[in-house]
């Protein structure tokens, strides 16, 4: 399976980065052994200014390519939340210099992610925010509303380059309030007021 994370999908985030809104969609990929579904998160030893995104992510249900938007909804059905840990030192080291950005995101266990998975048949995506703390404390408040490409605009965008197969997953983005996490840290996560993950920074 493959991880493919979407960037600048909301304009506060956009703005908090000092980024142009994009156009069109933005997607980087990060491998499977990102992936991370056990509670504890090893803070790596290469960054020293490593910052959380909470994402909602999208499992891919069918083999597809060239997806037509009108269609993407078929491909898909359950969503949950994540988050795309970015070295941010290493990603602004990466852009000054015009490299890839796969040290500061594509890392082992960059991609944590609950295990619990919500139908989309069972919320109004629509209307459907997420939360996420540090500490207890709220960091970042999302709206599904607020995304600039929904989700069937990115399955589409996507899947003209890169074939979808069936558990791939679609990170699609961080709203603003994306900040530094320190070893001790719990980070935790809820949609709709329902908790879906807690992770701990050691
Ligand atoms: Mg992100």
């Amino acid at each position: 399976m493959k991880i493919i994370c979407i960037g600048r999908n909301y304009a506060e985030h956009a703005k908090e980065m000092n980024s142009a809104i994009p156009s069109e969609p933005i997607f980087f990929m990060k491998p499977d052994v990102a992936l991370l579904k056990e509670k504890e998160f090893y803070y790596p030893n290469f960054s020293k200014d490593l910052h959380f995104e909470c994402e909602i992510v999208v499992k891919i249900d069918k083999v597809g390519k060239n997806i037509d938007a009108n269609f993407a909804h078929k491909y898909y059905s359950e969503f949950t939340l994540g988050i795309d840990f970015t070295a941010r030192d290493l990603q602004a080291q990466c852009k000054e210099k015009g490299l890839p950005w796969e040290k500061a995101k594509a890392f082992d266990n960059s991609a944590p992610i609950s295990q619990t998975w919500i139908k989309f048949s069972d919320v109004d995506f629509a209307t459907t925010t997420f939360s996420f703390f540090q500490n207890g404390e709220l960091k970042q408040l999302g709206k599904t509303e607020d995304m600039i490409f929904s989700i069937d605009q990115l399955i589409a965008y996507v899947s003209q380059y890169v074939t979808l197969k069936t558990g791939d997953l679609i990170y699609t983005g961080t709203p603003s309030g994306v900040g530094a996490v320190k070893i001790g840290d719990v980070l935790t996560a809820e949609l709709n007021d329902q908790k879906l993950f807690e992770f701990h920074v050691k």
